[in-house]
């Protein structure tokens, strides 16, 4: 009996191979591409027609084959890039699969012209449907030219099965953008049916970045930068603001590999919580390098999956580098002028007696810049100093005794007594102004004791350290039975909170003790308001109980619009809103403080 089974002939078996790899213009000029970096090419050029349907081609000054490997090359499993099994554990080029020109053959047709630096001519091989056509010397420069035609001509159901002109084009952009992103030592043009999209010199990522993105978003751009034994991560992330409605503009490196990863996105997206608003993404430029024998590249044709061999600990590096980046700089929002005097030429301040209604147009717009050299934050971060118990935070209000007392002063303008010879002023009790080397610095007093109140939640859920003040009169209250039960599920993280509360049974707790930070008297209404907005959050699932809790407390336990602060409430609010890990969003990201630079008021009062 005859065998019902037999092996494939080649040609077959390359064009269904073929399709792993080259599913689209856009992973053949890839493969291209890395080859051409595998080859140490210093300058890259890419053309394409009709999305690269009718021609792509890719031009490298890299080191070329010789006649007997130019024709190797086609074959399946062909490379010169690794050779034994423990090669495959320790990648160090783009390519291993010797599989790109194998398939490219199989389903287009195919011209190489290559020359390496000790040949005096090239050669030319032609393979057309998995059939090599033609083998011969030709006159070329050095490098490889690799010319791919009629992509899927010998395929229908694959080349029909490809999206649209624009869609084909788009892709194969991103991929030549990731590359130059990727490689900013190497030269690039990008040629799209006659019209050069790029055509970029060997550059510093940091001007590479400039190139591809323009210079005033670059400015919107802080940079990365930390080593440890095992793992670096190099590279830019977006300022808050820089934020962008879709994941578009993430680009991760592994080994300046462009790789898919979601647990890195999402350690980068993390890190950036409570500082984007809903729906957006930050915007990064990542690499991170890794020992190639932790990672595995070949999960996937494509090479564009990776499998860490100890995902978390790379997840906590990029959390905590990502974090750090964020914290460190000054991500005050500064006020400008946005055209109108501030920008005109000298002339304009002969108009500023003209219709007022002009005079506000334009208005004013919260603008995030960066503020060279050295910051105002880094001076308040020195003037902060740790309070005595060793804990970051003392309350704002003092106990009970003293604020008797200082009530009846109140009245006494702040602005007389700048303590410790700051300047700080209340206005419509609601900001706070503050003189700082740079400008004038603006405060919103809620948000910013919100931010302080919330770290300081959750530094006493992690410690369980609570501080409370004992009530001279327990307080009795009843509850709403679903309130009732709330809070007793929460018991424990509101004594870490510093609420002594003792349940009664039948809906009623005596409150027997408040966090240090809320006035008495208001304590029966801060509970409520408190499981109230715990409630309130509960929908938004994402949100984990205690970091709930600490959210809803900082809000109702936070100073209010329209509570007068006397001037050392003042100072040591914003002493302590520069001690937190984020000074300048609260914790449901709206922003807390707000510049005027000097240079912007001199340029208000015609003074430039
Ligand atoms: P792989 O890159 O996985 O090795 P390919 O099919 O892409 O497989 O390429 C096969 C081989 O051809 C490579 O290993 C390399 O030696 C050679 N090659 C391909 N492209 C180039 C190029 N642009 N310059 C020099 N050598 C190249
Ligand atoms: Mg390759």
């Amino acid at each position: 009996m005859g065998s019902k089974i037999h092996i494939l002939k080649s040609d077959i078996a390359n064009k269904i191979a073929a399709g792993e790899v080259v599913q689209r213009p856009a992973s053949a000029v890839k493969e291209l591409i890395e080859n051409s970096l595998d080859a140490g090419a210093t300058s890259i050029s890419v053309m394409i027609k009709d999305a690269g349907k009718l021609l792509l081609q890719v031009i490298d000054d890299g080191e070329g084959m010789s006649a007997e490997d130019a024709l190797l090359a086609f074959r399946r499993h062909a490379t010169s890039k690794i050779a034994t099994a423990e090669d495959l554990e320790n990648i160090r080029t783009l390519g291993f699969r010797g599989e790109a020109l194998a398939s490219m053959g199989a389903v287009a047709q195919v011209e190489m012209k290559t020359r390496t630096a000790q040949q005096d001519v090239g050669t030319l091989v032609r393979v057309e449907g998995d059939e090599v056509k033609e083998h011969g010397a030709v006159a070329c420069e050095q490098g490889t030219v690799l010319s791919v035609k009629n992509l899927f001509y010998n395929t229908p159901a694959r080349r029909n099965f490809l999206k649209s002109q624009q869609t084909e084009r788009k892709n194969v952009t991103d991929v030549v953008t990731r590359m130059a992103l990727a490689y900013p030592e190497v030269a690039w043009k990008y040629v799209s049916d006659d019209e050069t999209i790029l055509d970029l010199r060997p550059k510093f990522i940091e001007d590479r970045l400039k190139d591809v993105l323009g210079v005033k978003q670059f400015g919107q751009l802080l940079k990365v930068d930390e080593k440890t034994d095992f793992l670096s991560l190099q590279g830019f992330i977006g300022k808050p603001d820089f934020a962008r409605k879709s994941r578009i503009d993430q680009f991760l490196y592994l080994n300046r590999r462009y790789i898919v990863n979601r647990a890195i996105n999402h350690a980068v997206f993390q890190a950036y919580e409570h500082l984007l608003i809903k729906g957006t993404f930050p915007f990064f430029v990542l690499n991170l390098t890794v020992d190639p024998r932790t990672v595995d590249v070949n999960v996937h044709p494509s090479k564009m999956e990776v499998k860490f061999g100890n995902e978390s600990q790379v997840y906590r590096f990029v959390l905590s580098v990502i974090r750090q980046t964020l914290a460190h700089h000054d991500l005050v929002p500064m006020m400008t002028v946005e055209g109108g005097i501030g920008t005109a030429g000298p002339d304009s301040r002969l108009r500023f007696s003209g219709n007022p209604a002009v005079q506000r147009e334009g208005g004013w717009s919260a603008e995030t810049m960066a503020i060279p050299g050295q910051t105002d934050v880094e001076e308040l971060f020195r003037k902060a100093r740790p309070a005595t118990d060793g804990s970051r935070f003392t309350p704002i209000f003092q106990p009970p005794a003293e604020r008797i007392i200082q009530q009846e002063q109140a009245g006494t303008p702040a602005a007389e007594g700048a303590g410790e010879g700051r300047a700080i002023w209340q206005i419509h009790n609601k900001y706070i102004l503050s003189q700082v080397k740079t400008g004038l610095m603006i405060v919103d007093q809620h948000v910013a004791h919100e931010r302080i109140l919330y770290e300081k939640a959750l530094a006493n859920f992690e410690n369980n350290l609570p501080s409370s003040q004992q009530l001279l009169f327990p307080q009795t209250i009843a509850l709403p039975p679903d309130d009732y039960m709330l809070m007793q599920d929460l018991l424990p993280h509101l004594a870490a909170l510093g609420f002594v509360l003792k349940p009664f049974g039948k809906n009623t707790v005596v409150i027997d003790g408040i966090p240090a930070d809320v006035r008495v008297g208001n304590e029966r209404k801060i509970l409520e308001d408190v499981l109230d907005e715990f409630r309130n959050n509960e929908h938004q699932s994402t949100i984990d109980a205690r970091d709930n809790l600490a959210k809803s407390f900082a809000c109702k336990a936070a100073i209010k619009a329209g509570d007068r602060l006397k001037t050392h409430e003042m100072i040591s609010l914003i002493d302590q809103l520069f001690l937190t890990s984020m000074p300048y969003v609260c914790p449901h990201g709206r922003p807390v403080v707000v510049k005027i630079s000097i240079e912007e008021l001199d340029r208000r009062f015609g003074r430039t």
